[in-house]
């Protein structure tokens, strides 16, 4: 039999299997399940851009391979996106672009920058492409532990010089799947100082830029001084629009960083379906409010789920964006016990912050991705059935 490549045997076990064995085992029992355990929009795409991609779906000349790098009209609409939120000016020829969704635009990175042995940076807990990326392209990741007496950001002091010579790329997230945290302009510039020092790439996900929360407003990397010149932000349709099953993003920022990208992509991709990029210049030209009002529906739902553990026990700031709530394990518990604890009891799915990387054990995520009625559902059988929880 022809063994898999090592690249494919070295990939992490799956954690979570167990607990679906669990889920699937309670469910044909009859248990009524509710998942807070998907980090995927419930509500649909808004109609007007279904309704653009309808329309340019019977368009012949939609039907035929795309450009790789994506249509100029659609990397112009990004650019118009970037110079109307956040004032930075990007030439949409040679500073954006398209991904099929930027998890695509987030592997491939690697690829582009990465010989074996190479050292990429990579947030522990944290979204499990930045590392995995990197070990498929045979480098070596490098865990910046994100811990809570730093609100979630890594130290870059603790990161050792030889490290840091050694490194090519950071990657970084805010606000932050899982933890919620945001990143200030000052923690960016920061950044931008550390990767001029050492010459590495900075590649920000900013997955979660359009959800937030109380009047905050997630910046971008791209705006502080000098951020250009040392890094890339990826984007993407997906949270903003709930389009995550459409497969569209994009990366921006330095040039040359995104023509190896755009390169690299040629080779392998022919690009994002055209009808799709109309519907993306919809999503991102067109009306916003239901941007807005998406913001509110979580910004409600996060309420529930802080408010409800709040009430029995926990000591949680409410986060300021995102579509999740992190926090920490009662006493006695790991990651993975509470998770089973609590669907156990009842039958509300959480997700082990082991998932997210050695660093978010202690820890378990909230998806605010059911309807309200369905939080409050859960919530109330977790107020009946769990703790009292010392911590
Ligand atoms: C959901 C998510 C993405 C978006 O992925 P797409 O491929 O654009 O759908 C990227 N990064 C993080 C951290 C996410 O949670």
């Amino acid at each position: 039999m022809v063994m898999e490549a090592q690249r494919i045997r070295q990939l992490p076990p799956y954690l979570f299997a167990r607990i679906e064995a669990q889920i699937a085992k309670a469910k044909e029992e009859g248990v009524d399940v509710i998942s807070l355990g998907i980090g995927d929009p419930d509500r649909p795409t808004p109609d007007h851009i279904i309704q653009e991609l309808v329309k340019e779906a019977h368009n012949p000349a939609n039907h035929q391979y795309p450009s790789s790098v994506g249509m100029l009209s659609f990397r112009q609409a990004v650019a118009d996106y970037y110079q109307r939120r956040f004032q930075v000016s990007l030439d949409p020829k040679t500073q954006v672009v398209s991904l099929l969704g930027s998890k695509e635009g987030i592997a491939h990175m690697a690829w582009c920058y990465l010989d074996p042995g190479d050292i990429a940076l990579v947030p522990d807990p944290g979204y499990p492409v930045y590392g995995i990326g990197t070990l498929l392209a045979g480098g070596t990741p490098y865990i910046m532990p994100l811990k809570a007496e730093n609100n979630f950001l890594p130290d870059l002091k603790a990161i050792p010089e030889e490290v840091a010579r050694k490194a090519k790329l950071m990657w970084l997230n805010y606000p932050n799947n899982p933890t919620g945290a945001i990143a200030t302009l000052e923690f960016f510039e920061e950044v931008v100082a550390f990767a001029k020092k050492y010459d590495i790439i900075v590649c920000h996900d900013a997955a979660y830029q359009e959800i937030s929360f109380d009047g905050y407003r997630p910046p971008s990397f791209l705006e502080v001084p000098g951020a250009m010149e040392v890094g890339v932000e990826f984007g993407s349709c997906s949270k903003t629009y709930n389009m995550t099953g459409w497969r569209i993003g994009w990366a921006v920022g330095r040039a040359d960083v995104i023509n190896a990208l755009g390169r690299l992509k040629s080779n392998i991709d022919s690009g994002v379906f055209q009808a799709i990029q109309y519907a993306a210049i919809t999503a991102l030209t067109g009306p916003q409010d239901c941007v807005e009002a998406m913001s509110k529906v979580y910004q409600e739902r996060r309420d529930i789920a802080v408010e409800g553990l709040n009430a029995i026990g926990w000591k949680l700031e409410k986060p300021k964006s995102t579509i999740y709530v992190w926090a920490p394990v009662p006493k006695g518990f790991t990651s993975m016990s509470f998770a089973e604890h609590v669907f156990e009891k009842t039958g509300v799915v959480i997700t082990p912050g082991n998932g997210y990387g050695e660093h978010g054990e202690g820890f378990f995520r909230i998806a605010l991705t059911v309807e309200k009625e369905r939080m409050l559902e859960a919530f109330d059988r977790i107020k009946k059935n769990l703790g009292p929880f010392e911590f």
